[in-house]
């Protein structure tokens, strides 16, 4: 074990970037990983039916960061799919986020024509005002236009997925999908989007193919590792005898179970995908709809819309947001000043061992895409390595 320079827990984004960037560097590094593939949330795999589907959500690449943009294209081809989502409100489609284009299908045409000015000129063409903001508008019609976003776009949606208000969630999150002033209808407004050719985790197999990187699958992190008043101890297998490990590890799994839940659990939400299949060439109008008034799920994907054509009639999959418990996924921080207080004791635990990092969507309690969670990995390199 020690001929090893890192270990790394975990190959989802944070770990395999991780390992690439290190490896790169002349290190020798083993990850380990108790799925039984790598990816992390991002792996995707074909169905019976050999369509290509993610199995652990819809995953789209989008990113402004030319860094993680030149680092994951050495490793794949995202091809030209641009990200467009529906809401069905009341059966009637709707473009999401909230624009211009939205606007015209929701208000008689007058009013519509009215609210698109005001619009404009309180905000300036282009422009993204999250709801919570458009709420606060002093303008009556604008308020009313917000009332119906607010009611429409984000309440019953937001209380599927958070059970709570939008209000009473991280301001940071539902600013994700802004009330867009623009005609144009793509869900991000970055310049690179795209998904990978080939799917992403070939492009993870081919960033994990470098003769510096060991794989080990089916590994849960404490099968070789263990934490103890700062000293980082690590075996070979089950039987094996501890012993003192001083290269670095980076920790890209949940920091509570890292430390035995000492503080308690760090709250998340999780959820349940039911995949479908249809003998129907096309399922939906998008690749995914919201449902932001009706139903028990947030939103219906459809892969095949994702522009991989490949497989047999068409596979979609519904998310059922539920409460996280022990067995299930974590999925999604639950970010408020509470849960940041009780990942700061987690961190000053982590804190005590000086060449252990963490990294990542549950290492650091927070939420990743996975451009961002590429260029962090590489800084993190750049830092240590
Ligand atoms: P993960 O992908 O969770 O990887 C962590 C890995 O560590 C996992 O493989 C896990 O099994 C392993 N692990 C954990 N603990 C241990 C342990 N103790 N021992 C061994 N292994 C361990 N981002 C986008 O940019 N665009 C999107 O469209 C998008 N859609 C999303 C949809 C959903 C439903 C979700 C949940 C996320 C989405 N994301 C999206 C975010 C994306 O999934 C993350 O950016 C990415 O997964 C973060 O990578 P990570 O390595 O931090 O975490
Ligand atoms: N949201 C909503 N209605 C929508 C889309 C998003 O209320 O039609 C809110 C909801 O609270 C969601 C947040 O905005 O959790 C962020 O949405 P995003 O699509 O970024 O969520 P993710 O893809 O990460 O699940």
């Amino acid at each position: 074990m020690n001929t090893y320079d890192a270990i790394i827990v975990g190959a989802g984004y944070a770990g395999s970037v991780a390992a690439r960037a290190l490896a790169e560097k002349g290190k020798k590094v083993l990850i380990l990983e108790q799925r039984p593939h790598i990816g992390g949330n991002a792996y995707d795999e074909r169905d019976e039916y050999g369509v290509l589907i993610h199995t652990y959500g819809p995953h789209i690449f989008h990113t402004s960061s030319e860094k993680a943009y030149r680092f994951l294209t050495r490793f794949t081809h995202f091809n030209d799919y641009h990200h467009e989502v529906l809401a069905n409100v009341h059966g009637t489609m709707i473009p999401v986020p909230f624009n211009l284009n939205s606007l015209a299908i929701a208000f008689p045409a007058e009013k519509a024509a009215r609210l698109r000015e005001k619009l404009i000129s309180q905000y300036g063409m282009g422009s993204r005002v999250p709801i919570l903001k458009l709420r606060e508008s002093a303008d009556p019609e604008l308020q009313e236009l917000a009332e119906y976003v607010y009611e429409n776009i984000f309440l019953h949606y937001t209380a599927k997925q958070w059970e709570q208000k939008p209000e009473e969630v991280d301001p940071s999150v539902t600013a994700r999908v802004p009330v867009v002033v623009s005609e144009e209808n793509g869900y991000f407004q970055d310049p690179w989007q795209g998904m990978p050719e080939g799917g992403y985790t070939e492009m993870f197999e081919k960033m994990l193919d470098h003769e510096n990187i060991d794989v080990r699958l089916g590994t849960p992190a404490k099968d070789v590792l263990q934490f103890a008043d700062g000293k980082v101890l690590v075996r070979d297998d089950a039987a094996g005898e501890l012993q003192d490990y001083d290269g670095l590890v980076i920790y890209t799994g949940e920091i509570d179970a890292l430390f035995d839940y000492v503080h308690g659990a760090l709250p998340y939400r999780s959820l349940r995908f039911a995949f479908e299949h249809y003998e129907e060439d096309s399922f939906q109008e998008a690749a995914v709809v919201n449902y932001t008034v009706s139903e028990d799920y947030t939103r219906i994907s459809e892969f095949k819309k994702f522009a991989d054509p490949a497989g047999q009639g068409t596979t979609i999959v519904k998310e059922y947001p539920q409460k996280h418990q022990k067995g299930l996924i974590p999925y999604y921080a639950i970010l408020n000043d509470e849960n940041r207080a009780l990942y700061q004791q987690y961190k000053a635990i982590a804190d005590r061992y000086p060449k252990l990092y963490l990294l990542g969507r549950l290492a650091e309690y927070q939420y990743y895409n996975m451009d961002a969670i590429t260029a962090r990995a590489l800084e993190l390199v750049e830092e240590i390595g």
